[in-house]
C-alpha cells in the first residue's frame, strides 16, 4: 500500500490547528518531531494505571511499573537490533549517550599524544565532549574533511584515521546536510587501526532501519524526542564487553550492588549506566513511538522522505538566488533541507514563514565548525517528516516565494 501522509498526519492532534490564521505546516521535525496520538495515550495510560518507582518495589504498581520499563528497553533492542537488552542503556538523550561515552570510554582509554577523529558536519553533541576529553588528555581532535556537496570525504577518513586513532566519532546522518554516511565502511576503518567507533544516530534512527550489529559500531547514541517519542528520553547502545569494562558515569541509587560504608560495588548492565529514578514514562512513551513507526515501516518511512525531498528540492533550486546545501544526488539523503534565499537573513525568512503557518529552523543548527565550512554564519532549514506531505512542499515554496517578493 502506498504510505498516506495525509491520513498519517491525522495521528498528530498539534498539526491540526492554525498558527497565524493559517492552517500549521510543521518542518522542524529535525529539531524535535511531533507525537502521535498512540504516544500520548501510552504515557497518560502509564501515569493513570501503573505509575511507580522501578526495580524497587514488591507491590503491584512497581512490578507493572518495572515491566512496562523493561519491556520498553526490549522494543528498543529489537528495533535497533541489538543482541542483548544489557546493551541498551537509557539516557537523557543523545547529548547525555555521546558524554557517556566520553566521560566512560574516552578517559579510561584515551592518553596524552593519541587521537580522536570527528568531521565537519557534527552536531556540537558530537563535537564538544570529544574536544574536553582530549584538552583533559592532552589527545588531538582532528576532522574529516566534507566532499563540496556536504558528503563525507572518504579520501580524508582515510588520510585522518590512523594507528595513533583511539576514537572515530560519526554521524550516521547530518542535521543541516541530511547527507546519510556509509557507517559500516568508516567502522572498519576504525577497527582496522584499533579504534572505537562512535555513531551520533540521532538524525538516523528517526528515518531509517538501523541495525547496530550489521554495522558493527561499538556505541549508538540516539534520542526519544526526534522519533515521535517525549523528551528527555534517549538511548545509548555499547558493545557489551566495553560496556563490561567501563565505569559509570553517575553514582547513585538503582546502580549499586552493595555499599559498603567506604566503597560500593556496582549492579550488572544495563543498571550499572541509570543511576536515580530513571525516565520511566519517557522510556514507556519512546517505545509506543517505536511501535508507531514499526506498524507503518521503517523502509517505507524512508522510501516516502525520500519521494518528498526530490519533490520539494527542485521547487526550491528554481527559486532564483537560493541556494541548497548537501548532496547534489537527492536519492542518497534524508528529508533535512538547508538552504539560504539571497541576502535574505535565515531568521527573517523564518519569521515570514511563521506568518504564513510554517515552522522552519534558522540559525546555525549546532554545527558551527560545519557553518564555517558553508561559508554561511547562519542558514534555513526545513526539515520532514513522515507526516508531511506533497502539499506541505508546495505551501514551503509559495511562502519562500513571497517572502522573497516581501522583502526585496
Ligand atoms: N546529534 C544530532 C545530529 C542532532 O541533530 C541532535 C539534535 O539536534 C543531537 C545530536 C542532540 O540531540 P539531543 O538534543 O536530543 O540530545
Amino acid at each position: 500500500m502506498m504510505f498516506q501522509g495525509e491520513e498519517v498526519k491525522k495521528d498528530f492532534p498539534i498539526l491540526n490547528q492554525v498558527v497565524n490564521d493559517e492552517p500549521l505546516i510543521y518542518l522542524d521535525s529535525a529539531a524535535t518531531s511531533q507525537k502521535p496520538t498512540a504516544v500520548l495515550t501510552a504515557i497518560e495510560t502509564y501515569y493513570k494505571t501503573a505509575n511507580a518507582n522501578v526495580h524497587r518495589g514488591v507491590h503491584t504498581l512497581a512490578e507493572r511499573a518495572t515491566s512496562q520499563y523493561e519491556a520498553a528497553r526490549e522494543t528498543v533492542r529489537v528495533f535497533i537490533h541489538a543482541k542483548e537488552t544489557a546493551e541498551v542503556l537509557f539516557t537523557r538523550g543523545a547529548t547525555t549517550s555521546l558524554n557517556w561515552v566520553a566521560k566512560s570510554y574516552g578517559e579510561a582509554n584515551v592518553n596524552e599524544g593519541d587521537e580522536i577523529v570527528i568531521s565537519y558536519m557534527e552536531h556540537h553533541s558530537n563535537i564538544v565532549p570529544w574536544q574536553q576529553l582530549a584538552r583533559k588528555k592532552k589527545a588531538t581532535l582532528k576532522y574529516i574533511e566534507l566532499t563540496k556537496d556536504g558528503q563525507l570525504d572518504l579520501t580524508s577518513a582515510k588520510e585522518q584515521i590512523t594507528n595513533k586513532t583511539k576514537i572515530v566519532a560519526l554521524t550516521h546522518v547530518s542535521n543541516v546536510l541530511g547527507s546519510i554516511n556509509p557507517i559500516a565502511e568508516l567502522t572498519q576503518l576504525a577497527h582496522s587501526v584499533g579504534a572505537v567507533m562512535v555513531v551520533d544516530g540521532a538524525q538516523a534512527v528517526p528515518h531509517m532501519a538501523v541495525d547496530v550489529v550489521k554495522l558493527d559500531v561499538d556505541f549508538y547514541a540516539f534520542s526519544g524526542h526526534k522519533m515521535l517519542g517525549p523528551t528527555g528520553i534517549g538511548v545509548l547502545y555499547g558493545k557489551r564487553a566495553l560496556l563490561e569494562a567501563m565505569e559509570p558515569v553517575e553514582y547513585g541509587g538503582e546502580m549499586i550492588d552493595f555499599v559498603y560504608d567506604q566503597e560500593s560495588t556496582w549492579t550488572e548492565l544495563p543498571w550499572k549506566f541509570e543511576a536515580g529514578t530513571p525516565n520511566i514514562a519517557g522510556a514507556i512513551g519512546l517505545a509506543a513511538a517505536i511501535d508507531y513507526l514499526n506498524q507503518l515501516g521503517m523502509e517505507k518511512i524512508h522510501a516516502y522522505e525520500i519521494e518528498l525531498v526530490t519533490y520539494l528540492l527542485p521547487k526550491l533550486r528554481a527559486i532564483p538566488g537560493l541556494v541548497v546545501y548537501g548532496p547534489t544526488d537527492d536519492s542518497i539523503r534524508t528529508g533535512v533541507v538547508t538552504f539560504n534565499v539571497d541576502d535574505l537573513h535565515p531568521h527573517d525568512l523564518a519569521t515570514a514563514l511563521d506568518m504564513q503557518g510554517i515552522a522552519v529552523r534558522a540559525g546555525h543548527h549546532c554545527t558551527q565548525p560545519l557553518m564555517r565550512q558553508l561559508g554561511a554564519s547562519s542558514t534555513a532549514r526545513a526539515s520532514i517528516y513522515l507526516y508531511n506531505t506533497k502539499d506541505d512542499c508546495d505551501s514551503l515554496v509559495k511562502a519562500i516565494l513571497a517572502a522573497k517578493e516581501f522583502f526585496n
